[in-house]
């Protein structure tokens, strides 16, 4: 009887150890984590980089060291719902490459009765697609939901960057990329394709927004080097839909120009010409402003 009971209490204190050792194991890896993150970090949040090679063994670290997942699409999950975030597109060692040099075929917003997250570009199907920025492939292969073969990239600044439908992936998970360099070839695969076109969105943690905020596609360059993006920029509303598509002159759409648009803080006078289909000289002249000009948070601005 006493031999049973002790053969309980021992199994009793090895679960005990083996509980604390557990405890003991996630707080290191949380402890080293966190030391990884805040070594290659700046007091910004953006890692430490002066372009040579080390550094970018730095990026690799900053990028992947926290809700890195080469199977889940979406791995913050509902850990964050970003407020304001400022951020850093370039500088002086990081550039901006357009994925395709074409048109858009289809905006985001809400379209066919459901949001479309990002915006169609145009290709043929075997066109190279290319990295917008430098990062990681964070997530490499075909997805059932729809997207088909699919690219994502996160970058140093947190952001991530969605290429799908392609024909064929030339990347592997977890491969550091340069931006402009070649991830896949144009297609259509997935079961929302209805013709050869890339899809292109831009997320911050999860969240996608217009990628129109941070990339003028017309003229193949980023709107500005920065930005600032606060929660109305990941909300996808019916009535803020900017689902025309490329030659759309409908009735419709033009109801939806609107005359006058309020400054919001990030605000470019490129963006807001942009988005409102004018341009940043007729936003000088009928607003009595300079191109480089400072925009006053709240200033309502005429647009036509
Ligand atoms: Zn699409």
């Amino acid at each position: 009887m006493a031999n049973i009971e002790w053969r309980i209490l021992r199994q009793l204190i090895n679960l005990e150890i083996f509980v604390v050792m557990k405890f003991i194991q996630r707080l290191f890896i949380a402890v080293g984590l966190m030391g990884i993150c805040s070594n290659v970090a700046n007091a910004d949040g953006n890692p430490r980089y002066d372009g040579n090679d080390s550094a970018y063994v730095a990026m690799y670290d900053f990028i992947t060291c926290e809700y890195w997942d080469n199977d889940d699409l979406t791995p913050y999950g509902d850990d964050f719902i970003p407020d304001t975030v400022h951020i850093k597109l370039t500088d002086e060692f990081r550039c901006f490459v357009m994925p395709v040099e074409t048109k858009i075929n289809s905006h985001y917003g809400w379209r066919w009765n459901r949001p479309h997250k990002g915006l169609d570009l145009h290709l043929e199907t075997g066109d190279p697609v290319k990295a917008a920025f430098d990062g990681v492939v964070r997530y490499a292969q075909y997805n059932n939901g729809g997207y088909g073969n699919l690219v994502i990239i996160r970058h140093y600044n947190g952001l991530e960057t969605y290429y799908a439908h392609l024909s064929k992936i030339d990347v592997l998970p977890n491969a550091i990329i340069k931006a402009g360099e070649v991830l896949g070839e144009g297609g259509c695969s997935g079961s929302r394709c209805t013709g050869p076109h890339l899809h292109f969105e831009t997320r911050y943690k999860d969240r996608p927004f217009n990628p129109q905020e941070i990339i003028a596609f017309e003229q193949g360059c980023l709107s500005s080097e920065s930005i600032m993006l606060t929660k109305s920029n990941f909300v996808i509303g019916k009535s803020n839909s900017s689902s025309t598509t490329f030659n759309s002159k409908s009735a419709k759409s033009k109801a939806n120009l609107k005359y006058s648009y309020k400054i919001k803080n990030g605000d470019t006078l490129l963006a807001i010409a942009l988005r409102n289909k004018t341009s940043v000289k007729t936003l000088c002249k009928l607003n009595k402003l300079k191109p480089d000009a400072t925009l006053k948070i709240g200033r309502v601005l005429r647009l036509r």
